[in-house]
């Protein structure tokens, strides 16, 4: 049986080469961080060397980066209100975990729609910012650096001037964006960002918050000091330690960004030519290089999903499966697209080690069973 062909790569990412040894060489390491003999100093070395590379890859200084359990725990974290009257706007395409609302109550939640292409609606946002400053009220906006669905690049730095125009903050999930495009706190304007280790080719359940120099979080998880007070309980070390490695090797994957590009457009241009009347969700604005969000109307997501799997491949539905009922992506919703469609988007996500033959046996797989597909209903 031929190996199995992965395109799944914005839901995790395999470890990239390097971490794992680095990992398994960390859990060897006893000590506790907050420790102060020598097994402590050496855990603890381990974290500040890590925190160093998250912090050249997130454009920051070493000590505004705070480890997390990961990109939701991150989000969680920024999501919380300062002293005084503050409103929350977030687009409808945010990641679940920002859509939760952090600590801001659900009543001060105003939700931005995005346009058809999957792009926060700025005009929208700015009748909003103008809103909140007419009632006294601080702006807080989280917006996504690239969606993890479509992989629509979201304006964040325009974002980032109407916000602190406006008085307010923002906040960007950059889970999907680091490491795919050029993309950290700096360039953006952002006041926050998140990150996460596995969808870098770090291990899971890591990530971080990332803070412009001066800016102040209030802790979710209290008890400790560790973290500079901002997220208490000792350290996730091996994974923290495998996350600055995948941080590292980003930049190399970077590089690689216009031939991923360049495989990804081949792969829906071959797809349109067996299926004419295929949807390419987002196509007409900045995407993130390795993602098509694609759909074949009349056809469900569920049942491609399955059988390329069955075949060997891995890919995603945008839909998400609830209580028995498989429901649209929240995310087409937010864009205007109508349910029959959106239940037929298929995401396929490429890593930076796909290659020309594993797209060139997904289209003959995906191609025969559309064509199935299609000649099945015609029958009908
Ligand atoms: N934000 C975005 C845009 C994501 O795609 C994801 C993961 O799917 C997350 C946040 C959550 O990250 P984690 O899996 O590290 O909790």
């Amino acid at each position: 049986m031929s190996e199995r062909i992965y395109l799944d790569h914005n839901a995790t990412s395999p470890l990239r080469n390097g971490v794992r040894e680095a990992v398994l060489a960390a859990l060897d390491v006893c000590g506790n961080p907050s420790s102060v003999h020598a097994e402590g100093r050496a855990a603890r070395g381990l974290i500040e060397a890590a925190r160093e590379k998250v912090a050249r890859l997130a454009g920051a200084r070493a000590e505004d980066v705070t480890f997390t359990s990961g990109g939701t725990e991150a989000n969680a974290l920024a999501l919380s209100p300062k002293a005084g009257d503050w409103i929350c706007y977030m687009s409808g395409i945010e990641h679940p975990s920002v859509l939760a609302g952090g600590r801001f109550p659900q009543e001060a939640i105003t939700s931005i729609l995005a346009t058809a292409d999957g792009v926060i609606d700025l005009e929208k946002l700015a009748t909003a910012l103008a809103n909140s400053q007419v009632k006294g009220r601080r702006p807080f906006v989280s917006l996504m650096a690239a969606n993890n669905e479509t992989g629509a690049i979201q304006p964040v730095a325009d974002v980032a001037s109407m916000v602190h125009e406006a008085g307010g903050f923002l906040h960007s999930d950059a889970v999907q964006a680091a490491g795919k495009v050029p993309f950290d706190l700096a360039s953006s304007g952002a006041d926050m960002i998140s990150l996460s280790a596995h969808k870098l080719g770090g291990p899971k359940g890591v990530g971080a918050l990332v803070l412009r120099e001066g800016v102040a979080v209030e802790p979710l998880i209290k008890g400790g000091g560790q973290e500079r007070r901002r997220r208490a309980g000792t350290e996730n070390v091996s994974g923290i330690v495998g996350f600055g490695v995948a941080a590292e090797l980003a930049s190399a994957v970077l590089s690689k960004t216009a031939e991923i590009g360049k495989l990804r457009d081949e792969l829906e241009a071959r797809a349109v030519s067996i299926a004419p009347d295929m949807v390419v969700f987002s196509a007409s604005v900045a995407r993130l290089p390795n993602t098509s969000a694609m759909a074949v109307p009349g056809t469900k997501a569920e049942t491609l999903l399955i059988g390329l799997d069955l075949a060997g491949v891995a890919v995603s539905s945008g839909s998400a499966c609830s209580s028995g009922k498989v429901e649209a992506s929240h995310v087409l919703k937010a864009m205007g697209i109508a349910p029959e469609l959106a239940q037929a988007a298929l995401r396929v996500s490429l890593g930076p080690d796909t290659t020309k033959a594993e797209i060139d046996r997904f289209i003959a797989i995906w191609g025969e069973m559309i064509t199935r597909l299609k000649r099945g209903r015609q029958a009908a």
